[in-house]
């Protein structure tokens, strides 16, 4: 299912070594991950650093998160085939996915510390990529899933089969409401936009909501830091989270279902 970044042929894994026919090559890692990123910067410059996918790994470890898991885990609990996480992050959801024995899961991030710490939760083939060109055979996923992520509408047709579907994952209006009502003189509910697409079409809509109670300041530190206003907020803002022990919220996910066509 891979293909070479920089001919677009299929990559065979031989030893520890991804080849193509035309002779390009790509090492897999110790961690058992393969970059496919076609850049002169180093990995560890592109997206996440390290502190924010360790800080993402303990705080999903926790748990708090469990009810987005569990539906989507529940959603695929019949599906059998090939399903490719986009932007996986630290692999907590590709894992929980993958541990269905049905699906050959991919999971792919931008960012080859969240790639290396999801290789470490194991379950699927994982590789550092760009959304924008991903190195994965053209019509070949059934499943897609896309999690707080940009939206790139002809990759992700590109990918799958006809007929494959794509679940996209946006907060809904309430999705850590109590961090927000906390930090902001005027909290506002988000918005529950699911990406608008020509190509793909919108099969199913649902929404997953739990409360929850942030136990301990790091917790709330690093559900902040996940958040896309982490670095649009100001220092008086900022802090209002100092001496802050325990924190409960809303949380709400939207699971749009897409469908690409025959
Ligand atoms: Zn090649």
């Amino acid at each position: 299912m891979l293909i070479c970044p920089v001919c677009g042929e299929t990559l065979t894994l031989q030893e520890r070594v991804y080849v193509c026919e035309n002779g390009h090559s790509f090492d897999r890692a110790k961690g058992g991950y393969v970059n496919l990123l076609r850049t002169s910067k180093p990995g560890d410059s592109m997206g996440d650093d390290k502190f924010s996918a360790r800080s993402r790994r303990d705080f999903l470890n926790r748990g708090y998160f469990a009810p987005l898991k569990d539906a989507l885990v529940e959603r695929f609990s019949d599906a059998e085939g090939s399903l490719l996480d986009i932007c996986c992050g630290e692999g907590y959801y590709t894992a929980a996915l993958a541990e269905n024995p049905k699906l050959t899961v991919y999971g792919f991030d931008l960012s080859r510390e969240m790639v290396r710490l999801a290789a470490k939760r194991g379950g699927g083939t994982y590789f550092v990529a760009n959304m924008a060109a991903i190195p994965i055979e053209s019509n070949s996923m059934d499943y897609a899933t896309h999690l707080f992520a940009p939206f790139h509408e002809s990759e992700f047709l590109r990918v799958l089969k006809p007929g494959g579907r794509l679940i996209t994952v946006v907060p809904g209006a309430r999705h850590l409401f109590g961090l927000k009502a906390l930090l902001y003189d005027t909290p506002y509910e988000n918005d529950e936009q699911l990406p608008q697409t020509a190509s793909l079409r919108l099969v199913q809509k649902d929404k997953v909501s739990a409360r929850i109670t942030l136990r301990t300041p790091a917790d709330i530190e690093a559900v902040f830091r996940m958040t896309p206003y982490y670095f649009h907020t100001s220092d008086r803002d900022r802090a209002k989270l100092q001496g802050v022990e325990q924190l409960e919220t809303e949380i709400e996910f939207i699971l749009g279902t897409y469908e690409k066509g025959d």
